[in-house]
């Protein structure tokens, strides 16, 4: 079977809720990928930042190997031996006195949301059903009605109502809105992404997060931060948050908690907010299995063993003095921190970002568009100077095909 095949037996038997670049991968290892046809390239998307130790990282899928061997699941009616040493493991990594697993990042956000209006009524005082939750315009939490509930995407809302209500939406970046929402003696959370990354690598002004943290301080309201995407060393440090020094009270973490290997999310918090949940008021079949655990352990060893926040401070820097200095009319805008970074297109003679990707791909790096007219690049962080080197010149290349 070649490419095409492939493309057309997904198109045939499968829901068409993606719109994936033509290629179709079938192995992986490091910071490459090749297709059916055996032609290699470099992974400049990361599946969304799941995959941040690099394809197949050995570490991480023989963690998996031999505790799937030897026991999978047992759900959380029992014990097992692994749950325990995770959860020791994660917290301490985090700085937090509790976890709750789950699997995927939207699981994740709902079980923050879950959390926080628990906590805004036993805690806070707050009248039962009149808890408040303020988001950001652009936000992108996942997929769930409730987390979609929270979207102003009009692709990710419409028609797909009627939606989850208690929240707050204000601008994203915007300190005025939040301190004349927050006064609201109903609010309970402030959401919020530290970079937004599915609107396009949004990196808000500098020192915004870490007023807006003073603000819920202040107000007593919770700091929940969503780090599916920006955190585990993605922006060149172990949380996005750890740039402006910012503890959220909530951490809502997935993606490459798991390197890419299995959907493993994880919320932390401290005992005065996580203990407020109560055996019976929530949970997930699979959250926290013993292979799960076994993976996460190894992830994030592997972020620390690899220095892999460090080499993302570094060749971040070096992408972004790179691409500003491609001589190209179609690039209006680089952005980012770390390895989490966006190039703004110019659309030239009819091309746009979706035709950028597609000869980028033909000269061995793949990427995807993001609302038409972003291209995120984001690659395993265990890429090295060379390789990123490497893939820039191609990435050149194809910039000057449209000259
Ligand atoms: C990807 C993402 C999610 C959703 O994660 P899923 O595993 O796809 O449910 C939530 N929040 C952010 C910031 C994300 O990037």
């Amino acid at each position: 079977m070649k490419s095409q095949d492939y493309m057309d037996r997904e198109e045939k038997f499968g829901a068409h809720n993606y719109h994936p670049l033509p290629v179709v991968l079938e192995r992986g290892e490091g910071v490459y990928v090749w297709d059916v046809e055996g032609k290699r390239y470099y992974d400049f998307l990361s599946a969304y930042s799941a995959v941040n130790q690099g394809h197949c990282h050995p570490k991480i899928v023989n963690a998996l190997a031999e505790q799937s061997k030897i026991l999978t699941l047992t759900s959380r009616a029992f014990y097992n031996n692994v749950l325990g040493e995770y959860e020791e493991f994660i917290t301490n990594y985090f700085g937090y006195d509790k976890v709750l697993p789950m699997n995927t990042g939207a699981e994740g956000d709902e079980t923050a949301i879950k959390l926080c209006r628990k906590w805004a009524y036993q805690k806070k005082g707050i009248s039962e059903n009149e808890a408040r939750i303020i988001v950001c315009e652009g936000n992108f939490h996942g997929r769930t009605i409730t987390v979609i509930s929270m979207s102003t995407d009009p692709e990710a809302r419409n028609e797909f109502g009627p939606y989850t209500p208690g929240f707050i939406t204000i601008p994203y970046n915007n300190i005025d809105a939040l301190e004349k929402e927050i006064k609201n003696p109903n609010v309970a959370g402030f959401l919020v992404e530290p970079i937004q990354g599915e609107a396009g690598v949004f990196v808000p002004d500098e020192g915004y997060l870490k007023k807006a943290y003073n603000l819920c301080r202040k107000n007593n309201v919770l700091f929940i931060a969503d780090e599916v995407q920006t955190g585990i060393a993605r922006t060149g440090k172990l949380l996005a948050c750890d740039h402006e020094g910012v503890h959220p009270d909530i951490l809502i973490l997935g993606k490459a908690l798991s390197g890419g290997v299995l959907p493993v999310s994880a919320v932390l918090a401290d005992d005065d907010i996580m203990l407020t949940i109560k055996p019976g008021e929530h949970g997930s079949t699979f959250g926290g299995n013993p292979v799960a655990a076994k993976v996460a352990i190894a992830a994030l060893e592997v972020v620390k063993e690899e220095k892999l926040a460090e080499n993302a401070e570094r060749l971040g820097e070096i992408f972004r003095n790179e691409f500003r200095n491609i001589d190209s009319e179609m690039i209006k805008l680089v952005r980012g921190k770390g390895l989490l970074n966006a190039v703004v297109i110019s659309p030239k003679g009819g091309k746009k970002a979706w035709d950028v990707c597609l000869t980028m791909k033909e000269y061995g790096v793949i990427a995807k568009p993001t609302h038409g007219d972003i291209i995120r690049f984001a690659p395993p962080l265990t890429i090295t100077e060379e390789q990123l080197r490497d893939a820039m010149e191609r990435i050149k290349k194809a910039f000057r095909e449209f000259e």
